[in-house]
């Protein structure tokens, strides 16, 4: 561990820095990040095999946010690899690579259609982090086939389908492509007359807010904006991360016209706590981030036995974080990213679990706004691990 380096992340003006440049200094393998953290040799054996499964990005603006040398740090969770990897199920019970069922509806040329209604084009692996808890962690970081290849052929789709109202740009997170890919992408889509608003997935301005210190792109979201809205789904977990750059990330991006929804994730060890919660929601809207989603834990092979919350402890953290919440604060739905669509975690009545559908699959349309019941153990953590108890 090399303490100089550590003080030295204190004394970078990130408002002042390169960001292609600075990426190659991101933290990208077990020995890079033996000069952050402390390792004994077992453990740097186990996490290199961890590294095999899903790569290390760690940029040093995120490293600067956390205590690197604390294993319960709640920012070091979110970016520093553990052993807890290696467990491809465990307590909380089985596991998928594909917890939302993207493949399924994968239309290929990188565009996933799941509901009638949205289109998500999926235009990159690379992230400025690869997050520990990522849903997608069988694609991020990893050469795949998954991504668009032409944008103009996914475009051509998009047109052909007047269904589609909105086209989610994600992947990986596209706020990391070059301004002119970017550009490309957006001038595509802003004249199909049928698409009413676009969204670019990414979190970036939490983990990596230097990208959006450069002039050239701000113009180029505005430009964007003057012909079709732009929303930014970003995805804030903590408190910590809303420091003074993240919130200016923020302020230019709004400055450009463009709207910011948070969809946060509830993990264990990270904001499986009231007061935390509460002010990670009160902290969006003091930065002009409206908080839209909070996400249960996907059962994700490798994620699932070290972050998932219980569905029943965990609805009595979201019960409690509210009650000091103001009503923008608490806008923001608990949902579970299910195979069958979106189901928002309305609550509990003992243990009968309360859950709305939100969104169906095209082909199960009767399903959206349908209520459901289920009986609420004390370990469940998703839907399938409960008997359906009314429909
Ligand atoms: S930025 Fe998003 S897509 Fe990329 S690793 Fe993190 S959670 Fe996954």
């Amino acid at each position: 561990m090399n303490m100089d380096l550590i003080e030295s992340l204190e004394t970078i003006n990130w408002f002042e820095t390169d960001w292609k440049e600075e990426l190659s200094n991101n933290i990208t393998s077990v020995s890079e990040l033996k000069e952050y953290i402390e390792l004994d040799s077992e453990t740097e054996e186990k996490l290199r095999e961890v590294e095999g499964h899903h790569p290390i990005n760690i940029p040093r603006y995120y490293l600067g946010i956390m205590n690197p040398n604390d294993r319960h740090d709640a920012i070091r969770r979110l970016a520093i690899p553990e052993i807890d990897e290696l467990v491809v199920a465990g307590e909380m019970g089985e596991t998928t690579k594909d917890p939302y069922g993207d493949d399924k509806h994968d239309k290929g040329n990188g565009i996933l259609h799941k509901y009638g209604y949205t289109a998500l084009v999926v235009a990159t692996e690379y992230c400025s982090m690869y997050c520990r808890h990522c849903f997608r962690k069988r694609m991020v970081g990893l050469p795949n086939d998954q991504t668009v290849k032409n944008f103009e052929k996914a475009t051509e789709y998009i047109a052909k389908h007047p269904e589609i109202t909105n086209v989610v740009i994600s992947g990986g997170d596209p706020m990391l492509l070059p301004n002119d890919a970017l550009k490309k992408m957006l001038n595509a889509l802003r004249d199909i007359p049928h698409l009413n608003y676009v969204r670019i997935g990414t979190r970036a301005p939490v983990v990596y807010p230097v990208r959006f210190f450069d002039d050239e792109l701000i113009e180029l979201l505005k430009d964007f904006c003057n012909d079709k809205m732009l929303y930014m789904p970003t995805h804030f977990n903590h408190p910590d991360e809303i420091t003074p750059e993240a919130a200016e990330a923020v302020r230019l991006v709004r400055s450009a016209g463009v709207t910011v929804n948070n969809q946060a994730v509830f993990l264990k060890g990270v904001n499986d706590d009231p007061e935390i919660l509460s002010d990670l929601m009160n902290g969006l809207t003091k930065i002009g981030v409206n908080p839209y989603y909070l996400y249960q834990c996907m059962p994700v092979s490798r994620v699932r036995h070290h972050f998932q919350i219980p569905l029943k402890k965990g609805i009595d953290i979201v019960d409690e974080a509210k009650r000091s919440m103001d009503g923008y604060a608490k806008r923001f739905k608990f949902i579970m990213g299910h195979d069958i669509g979106k189901v928002e975690i309305c609550g509990r009545s003992g243990n009968t679990l309360v859950l709305k559908q939100l969104h169906s699959r095209q082909e199960a349309p009767e399903e959206t706004s349908r209520m459901l019941f289920y009986e609420l153990t004390d370990n469940a953590g998703w839907l399938d691990d409960m008997k359906n108890i009314r429909i």
